[in-house]
């Protein structure tokens, strides 16, 4: 197919996610990829610098991954997941279950991000109606919490403001501050303090009310890559458990690797009671996601009756595909060359934000493992996802052959872990120049 048919074909019959058609750019058309290359139809080099949305934890088309998908496409590709299980599944959860904190051992599969967020509501709910204790009801979530484009998670994430569209479809979830911190800040302290104040505040009233809280930790992702310290997450997560309201950890960005640690929760010393997996589970080759809980909550859905059960499920759950990909990528991410490339992108990351020091349209310098970023300054009310910087900075990235897809005016990279000094180097002079661009 030509370049002309199929960006002729593109425009009649796709409709593209987040993308408003009569304003953006053509799609660019890709054919192939490796490592941190995306291949263009015409041959033309794109650089991956935020892992395709985030979910490419080791570059594209990683042989070992697409080797143990086509194996296991040739014994078992798919199964009804009620009343059978098979092996991939069962290893996946196992070898979870021994690198997530303690505790966190029964794993629910389901197909995306919004749905592993999905079902750690609904069982967050259910568990407390089991229970018999019919008056916890509430919810709880913090202020630039993004977690997904369905009901429910577009609910808990409705100070994320993607979604004055659908106002009207939300169920009403409390929202409490987080503060947001960066290198250099001096005043984070007190606006910790002042947060977990408001939190105590809304625990006295309602906390025994509330079923569940949930919260993006060390990283909120969609809304800026803001990122709070481990020492305010540990604080939250005491203050909630003293008033018996479970944690949900949404680990879909955070998860295998991103933050530095395996998981951003054992980086911070914390343990939730559910933990949300998807983006990195399966390096970016198949959609899977995980709601991983304890047994002590699970053990609450038994009994008799139907009615106790989780009857929660989606046609394809536990892809025995997905689970191999998952599998592999465990295995690359588990290998000392991979920890060690990650701490190589966060020293990268440090230097070059260090020699961005003093540039007048950087501010806000911050790293948390493979996520850099950086806000440009906007005249007050310009900020936000809508900003105009946004697309300005994208023109010049992509003249540059760089996929960097700024947040409105917060630049970040969340590369895959195979990429190269050298291509981090061609990323943050790309940075540069964009920011050149804008003066
Ligand atoms: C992307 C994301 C989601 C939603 O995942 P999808 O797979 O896009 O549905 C939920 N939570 C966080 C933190 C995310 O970054």
């Amino acid at each position: 197919m030509t370049r002309e048919e199929l960006l002729r074909l593109d425009r009649a019959h796709v409709w593209h996610p987040f993308t408003q058609a009569q304003t953006a750019p053509e799609p660019l058309p890709v054919v192939s990829a490796n490592g941190a290359v995306l291949v263009e139809e015409g041959g033309r080099e794109i650089l991956d610098l935020i892992s395709s949305w985030w979910v490419n934890l080791h570059g594209h088309a990683h042989p070992a991954i697409a080797d143990a998908i086509a194996d296991q496409a040739r014994r078992l590709e798919q199964v009804i997941f009620a009343g059978f299980t098979h092996e991939p599944a069962v290893r996946l959860s196992a070898r979870l279950a021994q690198i997530l904190p303690g505790g966190l051992d029964k794993v629910f599969f389901s197909d995306n991000g919004s749905t592993a967020v999905e079902v750690a509501l609904k069982a967050a709910l259910q568990v407390f109606r089991n229970r018999g204790e019919t008056d916890r009801t509430r919810f709880l979530a913090f202020d630039g919490g993004y977690h997904g484009d369905t009901v429910g998670a577009m609910s808990a994430g409705v100070s994320s403001k993607f979604f004055e569209a659908w106002q009207e479809m939300l169920f009403p979830v409390d929202i409490l501050p987080v503060p947001a911190t960066w290198m250099g800040d001096a005043e984070v302290e007190a606006r910790e303090a002042e947060a977990l104040a408001a939190l105590d505040r809304h625990l006295e009233a309602n906390g025994r009310h509330t079923a569940a809280a949930i919260v993006e930790p060390l990283v909120q992702g969609a809304s800026g890559m803001r990122m709070h310290r481990p020492e305010f997450l540990r604080a939250v997560v005491e203050r909630l458990r003293a008033h018996g309201v479970l944690v949900i950890f949404d680990e879909v960005m955070t998860g295998f690797g991103r933050t530095g640690a395996l998981f951003a929760c054992l980086g911070a010393g914390v343990a939730p009671d559910f933990i949300c997996l998807s983006k990195g589970l399966t390096a970016g080759f198949l959609p899977m996601s995980l709601t991983v809980t304890t047994t002590a909550i699970h053990d609450a859905f038994l009994g008799d009756s139907l009615d106790r059960a989780f009857l929660h499920g989606h046609s394809f759950t536990a892809n025995p595909l997905g689970c191999a990909a998952a599998l592999a990528s465990l295995d690359l991410l588990l290998a000392d060359d991979c920890t060690q490339a990650r701490a190589r992108i966060e020293a990268f990351h440090r230097a070059a934000l260090a020699d961005l020091g003093g540039h007048p349209l950087v501010t806000r310098p911050r790293v948390q493992g493979t996520i850099a970023a950086f806000d440009v300054p906007v005249a007050a009310g310009e900020g936000g996802y809508a900003s105009a910087v946004g697309p300005r900075l994208k023109e010049s990235f992509a003249r540059d052959g760089l996929l960097i897809r700024p947040l409105g005016n917060v630049v970040y990279l969340l590369p895959p872990y195979c990429v190269t000094d050298a291509q981090l180097t061609r990323a943050w002079e790309g940075i540069s120049r964009a920011l050149s661009s804008l003066s």
